[in-house]
């Protein structure tokens, strides 16, 4: 296969079956797309591009312009990646809850990284979207592409993801199940496929300590819900428009614990060195087998690598910090609601 640039192999995810982790254990056929396989490593690559390439479209990017965004990491990997096929300048401001491994990837794309407190609140003038509206207004011909808000996050998902489930299990997926972040991989690609097919069963998955599911159930957004937690990605402490609520059948929380525990499984037993949400949205796929029948096809988005958790997930040290492993390398005992 031939490209113009990196930026033409986004997409074209495989769909790779989960039969080794799930099988005995889950009656339904469970595939993983595995997002990692786009050139920068995740799902985010197809957001960046969509908004980059609508935002040329509607000529709010002139060129040498500088793209600026705040973002947990990846999107800021995608962002800096096609900044530097197109020319553009990039400055990315993260919480400092992101991992030095994603720090040094985007500098080494020639990002500049601005690093923010992760427990400002989001309208305090130190929060990490603070910062990039303030850059925003301070920097001539620059563009703040606000990913939570920008509905060509979304749309991306729409015209990619969704089309690319669809037509890879021939129609017949019962069940997308997807991290809720700023909402673009899970709307986006739901809107598509239940424009396909109404009865497809979509299933969120947030963290504890976010505020999104609560707001799905109640319409409220309730501040007592927040507290930090350790999955990158997953969850948010903001309503992000392209939550499209209305879409989501089933909103599953879960633990930092069962996340970690579940990603390392996925690579011992699958062979997929994935992030530590991709073990989220797994696990959130065993909390409901119950629910799941043998004609059932579930897709599971696994949104990004492994490569850049290894000081975490897959440094044995911090599991036992975390007290999620023991010295032996056990799973460390407490009590699972599933
Ligand atoms: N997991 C990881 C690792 C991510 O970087 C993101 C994006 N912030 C998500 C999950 C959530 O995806 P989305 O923003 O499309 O909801």
């Amino acid at each position: 296969m031939r490209y113009d640039s990196v930026i033409d192999t986004i997409g074209g995810t495989p769909l790779v079956a989960l039969d080794r982790i799930c099988g005995d254990r889950i009656s339904a056929k469970v595939y993983g797309k595995v997002e990692a396989f786009n050139p920068g490593q995740s799902a985010k690559d197809r957001a960046a591009k969509y908004m980059i390439e609508q935002a040329e479209r509607k000529g709010r990017i002139q060129p040498g312009a500088t793209i600026i965004e705040a973002t947990s990491g990846n999107t800021g990997y995608s962002i800096a990646m096609i900044a530097a096929v197109k020319g553009y300048k990039c400055i990315l401001t993260l919480t400092d809850k992101a991992g030095p491994e994603k720090v040094a990837l985007l500098k080494a794309l020639g990002a500049k990284i601005v690093l923010c407190p992760k427990d400002a609140a989001p309208e305090s003038p130190e929060s990490y979207y603070s910062r990039a509206e303030e850059l925003a207004g301070t920097i001539p011909n620059s563009i703040y592409l606000r990913q939570n808000w920008n509905l060509d996050n979304s749309g991306a998902h729409y015209h990619s993801t969704g089309p690319e489930i669809w037509n890879d299990t021939d129609g017949k997926v019962t069940h997308y199940v997807c991290c809720a972040g700023t909402g673009g991989s899970l709307s986006g690609t739901a809107r598509y496929l239940k424009e396909k097919n109404p009865d497809v069963t979509i299933v969120g998955v947030d963290a504890y300590g976010s505020v999104l599911k609560k707001y799905w159930q109640t319409g409220v957004f309730d501040t007592d819900e927040i507290f930090s937690w350790k999955v990158e990605g997953l969850g948010k402490t903001i309503i992000p428009d392209n939550m499209a609520f209305d879409l989501i059948d089933e909103f599953i929380k879960v633990g930092d614990r069962a996340a970690a525990l579940r990603v390392r499984e996925l690579a011992r037993r699958e062979g997929l060195l994935l992030g530590y949400s991709s073990g989220a949205a797994l696990e959130a796929v065993f909390a409901m087998r119950k629910q799941l029948t043998k004609d059932d096809v579930v897709v599971v988005l696994f949104p990004d690598h492994g490569s850049r958790y290894l000081g975490k997930v897959y440094n044995e040290e911090w599991m036992q910090e975390q007290g999620y492993l023991t010295s032996t390398g056990e799973p460390a005992s407490y009590s699972v609601k599933h």
